[in-house]
């Protein structure tokens, strides 16, 4: 099962430094099991764009 993205509810946004936009989150990464395995940043607006940007990795 693939692992998922949990976004807490009462987590408050900050800038991200990607896009510049207040709508980078601290998520936690859980397994399709229910395990715990992280924590993950994540960004609302990059993600939607991630598609685009796919094939540029991170350095
Ligand atoms: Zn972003």
């Amino acid at each position: 099962m693939p692992n998922r993205v949990m976004i807490s509810p009462d987590t408050s946004p900050i800038p991200c430094e990607r896009c510049g936009r207040d709508t980078l989150y601290v998520a936690r990464l859980v397994s399709g099991e229910g395990t715990l395995l992280g924590q993950v940043m994540v960004c609302t607006s990059c993600r939607q764009d991630r598609r685009a940007q796919r094939s540029r990795r991170g350095g």
